[in-house]
């Protein structure tokens, strides 16, 4: 008779782990073993700044599963601080070494999930690897960071990258007390974002005295006694006991190579929508994956934590001898920045632009609860809208109150390619303490409406 079938996956966070749990789901009988290289698996990276910040008391509660956990209540074998260093795709397996002991350990399979997740990058600039550079990627990241602003209580700190990630840091380093500094080299904060949302976030940091230095390129770090003290930029020198780099994420892709994987968008493994790779019996998911976008209906590389998950459990249930389909994503994203919640989904001007649409952007500002009823909070909105079609091609909002669940409704609407015109007859929730009775999502469909059959 022959033996169980078996399935190794390589990495052990979102998706790893939501690949494993889902085809023992499925499939109980199934052998499923995780290789994982560091120490911890299953953990929230989203919440490190929380952590760092103090607001998040105990690093345990980051961690979903633990090896001893995700043996006992999901019968999957988890291998920590196991390295996969090769697959021989002929004899189906994966060659991999403890850590520990250097010892080699060759780990077969009949099915191969890919989740190595996503790299920080890291400039090659002079000084880059003096002491006190951090990036933010792994738990142990933030631990190495919390550790060095509890222990050494810097006073300073650089942000290179005014990304969601820069953001969230300076806010937390900021409830830290330090003096934050960010430097983006575009001319605004969070990526592509439109004019009318960004102008709203750099006022908070403003009010909360981050300086922020746009098209600002940093050239280089100069320390002291190995420890980094100015960061050199093309618009002058920045003194600072503590750099942060937050400049984008790539996919982890060296397995793959090695294996003669396709890869796709920006050098992310190139998946099908079962999330196959052009290997059989290998699929791929996460942070190291492309997705399709929705919207565009081009593959993307869009590195979240929702599309870990979602992609981690369809290719463990394919694996696991499902037809499962991941369909894609329309980018959505959320992001604390102080008390204001800035959220998109689909394409920016810019991004709208650069595919080539015939497109008009239209801004409003609404209220995130009735007028009459107290506390209510302003909530500028941004859509983005083919001109012709009037379909909605992306959304954008901030504000302190109202947002990160309100852009949901509009990820649905690109979902299902409404126009604004549709999106002005939906049938929204009201009462005075959540909403006024025209939400601020329809007031945008109304007034974009109107910019459309004028010829906007
Ligand atoms: C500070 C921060 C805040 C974030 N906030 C959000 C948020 O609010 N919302 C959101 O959606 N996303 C957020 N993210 C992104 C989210 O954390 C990632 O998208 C998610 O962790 C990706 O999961 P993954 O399993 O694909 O990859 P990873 O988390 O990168 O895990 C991959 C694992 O594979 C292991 N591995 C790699 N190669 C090997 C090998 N050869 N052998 C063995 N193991 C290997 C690695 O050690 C790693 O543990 C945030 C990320 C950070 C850092």
């Amino acid at each position: 008779m022959a033996g169980k079938e078996r399935l190794v996956v390589i990495g052990g966070v979102a998706a790893g782990m939501s690949a494993a749990s889902s085809a023992r789901r499925l499939r109980p009988e199934m052998e499923v073993t995780v290789l994982e290289k560091d120490k911890y698996i299953s953990y929230g990276a989203c919440s490190l700044p929380y952590y760092i910040s103090d607001e998040i008391k105990d690093i345990k509660s980051l961690l979903a599963l633990t090896p001893e956990s995700a043996e006992k209540e999901r019968g999957i074998k988890v291998n920590t601080r196991h390295e996969a260093f090769s697959v021989d795709k002929n004899n189906k397996e994966v060659v991999a070494k403890d850590l520990e002991n250097e010892k080699e350990a060759r780990f077969p399979y009949d099915k191969l999930v890919l989740a190595t997740g996503g790299l920080p990058i890291v400039p090659k600039l002079p000084g880059v690897d003096l002491k006190n550079i951090f990036t933010i990627r792994t738990l142990g990241d933030g631990l190495a960071i919390k550790g060095y602003t509890d222990e050494e209580q810097p006073e300073r700190a650089v942000i290179v990258g005014g990304g969601y990630i820069g953001m969230e840091m300076s806010e937390s380093l900021r409830k830290r007390g330090l003096k934050v500094t960010v430097l983006e080299k575009m001319d605004r904060v969070l990526g592509t974002m439109d004019e009318e949302i960004i102008k709203v976030v750099e006022g908070k940091l403003a009010d909360e005295g981050v300086k922020l230095y746009k098209e600002t390129t940093v050239e280089g770090f100069e320390g002291k006694a190995g420890a980094v003290d100015k960061v050199v930029t093309d618009g002058g020198t920045f003194g600072t006991d503590f750099v942060l780099l937050a400049v984008g994420v790539r996919p982890n892709t060296l397995l793959a190579q090695g294996l003669g994987i396709e890869l796709g968008a920006r050098g992310a493994i190139a998946v099908d929508e079962h999330l196959c790779t052009n290997v059989p019996d290998i699929y791929a998911a996460g942070d190291c994956a492309e997705s399709l976008h929705l919207v565009t209906c081009k593959k993307v590389y869009i590195p979240l934590g929702t599309t870990a998950n979602k992609q981690g459990r369809v290719a463990g249930e394919n694996a696991a001898g499902l037809e499962s389909v991941f369909e894609g994503i329309v980018g959505s994203a959320v992001t604390k920045v102080f008390d204001l919640e800035v959220a998109r989904t689909g394409l920016t001007t810019l991004e709208a632009e650069k595919e080539g649409y015939d497109h008009f952007s239209s801004t409003i500002q609404g209220w995130s609860r009735s007028r009459a009823y107290p506390a209510g909070k302003p909530v500028t909105v941004t859509y983005v809208v083919e001109r012709g079609s009037g379909r909605l091609l992306g959304a954008q909002m901030v504000g302190e109150e109202g947002v990160a669940h309100r852009i949901d409704t509009l990820a649905a609407a690109l979902y299902s390619r409404m126009t604004v015109d549709e999106v002005a007859r939906l049938d929204l929730a009201y009462a005075p303490p959540f909403a006024s009775v025209w939400d601020p999502i329809l007031i945008a469909a109304n007034v974009a409406l109107k910019k459309l059959k004028n010829g906007s």
